[in-house]
């Protein structure tokens, strides 16, 4: 009988190999620079036009091909890494499994150029979908190029998925930046379109690589962590984590590196957020670059098709052996807090947080409570309104139809924890946040003025300078009409460079540096999240929705500040004019009431 089962044609196979390996045009950039690295290079540039679909060509100085090899690379499994399934158990190179190139060629046009070393004449293969079209002779200049066309084009089910031309030149440079944190030593350009994203200078400094891609600004804020080897788990640790406040909004700054390979892990990352504890309020995260080296024997690298993650032996001792070193390195930088500017008032309490001892005594939770309710409400724009929505006040703290019809029958009598303005009436206390009621006051103003495009503006008397991560830039660049609707006037100026000439008055001067940071912040965690015919559906609204939150958040009252009883009342009066005087813009409760009976019951008088 015949057989129904067939084996694939390798030019289907490697079709589908390409699905798993090569999943947009940055997943093409790793494999790519994954080779040059491999290849001993130590320079290498990167450049891609229309966000990497229409052309990415990745070029180093590494030990080049011969002839034969530089054929040969485009077979499925046809690596010069590895030779037996004992070397399987100690990966010491970024590829092994000889599927990177073939899946590639199997979805573009792929012409690559390379001159092993020592040899007079260089090769040139052009490889078309999969099929080899010609073989030439090339100049010998060292090294490597792989050029790569029309990524897709004959998927054109995967060029459907890819996502705005913004969002996948971003992932672009993350995955430069992956590689360039690793290799300091090595070199790495990149532009795209013909302007320059990335240029590194040869270092063997960590902190100066990191310097050279996030910009100085953001290297104030780390800390080290001090080398510190096991030798039981054949592991040692060091890197940089953000020093205590100096947390940020999104987990966009998180890098783990094993034995110099971008990874991702969520035990590791816990660990982190482990020894941060008590120090880190709900919705921040830190910002955390570790570079672990470990025996290659005791982990697995060959278990995601992206070879993005990997297994460790012993990994629960590789948590807490990673929580404790960073817990050691805190305590010894405790002299440091003051430097990072927190506040007066917490930063005492902070340093206590530091000793990490439960502080077992009631007074230091509640001020702890506090405490984390005052950076909590810095940083309030994280928070997916669905989920909110789950956790209403209990019935019991609601305030009654009643009562929300008409609050100017309570009288403002002051603030608790210079947070809240108690209401008093003559059945019930209410609370309102001062905080959430200002947003949403400064939410549905600026709303209105933008749709009337009446947003008033200051003029910076001197022009702030801003210096932005490559990303951040392009994202800014993309807005910057945007950005002018709500009244920035913001001006590139030169490469990853910006002048801002003036903003909108609710913010304050000092501030508009951040607010224009944590817009950015927010407009690149949600390009990331949303394909490309998504974000043109949402497009506009949506990004000045986002944006409108994060400026009503930076300009409204915070948490801490003290109120006259005036300006209470004039706060309440305004909120009692808006069209949700009860929620925030993120869908938090505004006000809570309790009821004189509730009082009188806990003192057993009714
Ligand atoms: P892998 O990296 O897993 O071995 P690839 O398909 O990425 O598989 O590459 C196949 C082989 O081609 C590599 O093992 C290497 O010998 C060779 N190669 C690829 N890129 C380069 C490069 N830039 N320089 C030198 N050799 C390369
Ligand atoms: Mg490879």
């Amino acid at each position: 009988m015949n057989s129904r089962i067939i084996k694939l044609s390798d030019e289907l196979a490697n079709c589908i190999a390409a699905g798993e390996v090569v999943e947009r045009p940055a997943s093409v950039v790793r494999e790519l620079i994954d080779n040059s690295i491999d290849a001993g290079a130590g320079n290498i540039t990167i450049e891609i036009k229309g966000s990497g679909k229409r052309y990415i060509r990745v070029a180093d100085d590494g030990i080049g091909m011969t002839r034969d090899d530089a054929l040969l690379c485009f077979e499925r499994h046809a690596t010069s890494k590895i030779k037996t399934v004992e070397d399987l158990n100690a990966i010491t190179t970024l590829g092994f499994r000889g599927e990177a190139l073939p899946s590639i060629a199997a979805v573009s046009n792929v012409r690559l150029s390379t001159c092993n070393e020592g040899e007079s004449v260089g090769t040139d293969v052009e490889v078309n979908n999969g099929a080899v079209k010609s073989v030439k002779d090339a100049p010998p200049v060292k090294g490597t190029s792989v050029e790569i066309k029309d990524l897709f084009l004959n998927i054109p089910a995967r060029l459907k998925f890819l996502k705005s031309d913004t969002t996948e030149t971003s992932r672009i440079i993350e995955v430069v930046n992956q590689h360039a944190l690793s290799h300091p030593m090595i070199k790495f350009r990149m532009e795209s379109g013909g302007k320059r994203m990335i240029d590194t200078f040869s270092t063997d400094n960590r902190l100066n690589r990191i310097a050279s891609i996030f910009k100085n600004e953001m290297v104030n804020n780390l800390m080290p962590v001090e080398e510190k080897h096991s030798s039981n788990l054949k592991l040692s640790v060091r890197g940089y984590i953000s020093k205590i406040g100096a947390d940020t909004g999104s987990r966009g700054m998180q890098y783990i590196f094993v034995n110099n390979r971008y990874i991702r892990d969520r035990v590791i990352s816990h660990a982190v957020y482990e020894a941060y504890k008590t120090m880190l309020s709900r919705d921040r995260h830190p910002i955390y670059f570790l570079f672990l080296d470990i025996d290659p024997k005791m982990i697995d690298v060959n278990v995601h098709p992206t070879k993005i993650e990997v297994r460790f032996m012993r990994q629960g001792e590789i948590h807490d052996f990673i929580r404790d070193t960073i817990r050691d390195s805190m305590k010894r930088v405790r002299s440091q807090v003051s430097e990072v500017g927190v506040r007066d008032s917490v930063s005492e309490e902070r340093d206590s947080a530091f000793s990490l001892q439960p502080s077992a005594l009631y007074k230091d939770r509640i001020r702890e409570a506090t405490e984390r309710y005052v950076s909590n409400h810095e940083s309030v724009f994280d928070i997916p309104i669905q989920d909110l929505r789950l956790k209403t006040p209990s019935s019991e703290l609601r305030l009654s139809p009643e009562m929300e019809s008409d609050l100017s029958k309570f009288k403002p009598i002051g603030q608790i924890f210079n947070s809240f303005i108690i209401l008093q009436g003559v059945d019930n206390i209410i609370f309102i946040d001062q905080h959430t009621a200002h947003e949403r006051i400064l939410y549905e103003r600026l709303l209105s003025k933008m749709r009337d495009s009446r947003i008033e503006v200051q003029t910076m008397l001197l022009p702030v300078n801003i210096e932005l991560p490559s990303k951040e830039s392009l994202v800014l660049q993309s807005n910057l009409d945007n950005f002018k609707k709500l009244g920035f006037d913001i001006e590139s100026f030169g490469e990853n460079s910006f002048v801002i000439r003036s903003v909108p008055s609710i913010l304050s001067k000092d501030d508009c540096k951040q607010a224009v940071k944590d817009i950015l912040d927010k407009l690149l965690v949600s390009e990331a999240n949303l394909s490309g015919s998504e974000q043109r559906r949402t497009g506009f609204d949506e990004v000045i929705n986002k944006m409108i939150l994060v400026m009503s958040c930076r300009g409204a009252v915070k948490a801490g500040q003290i109120l006259s009883i005036e300006e209470m009342s004039s706060l309440i009066k305004e909120l009692m004019n808006t069209n949700r005087p009860f929620t925030c813009p993120h869908g938090r409760p505004i006000a809570l009431s309790i009821e004189k009976g509730q009082i009188l019951k806990g003192f057993l008088r009714k």
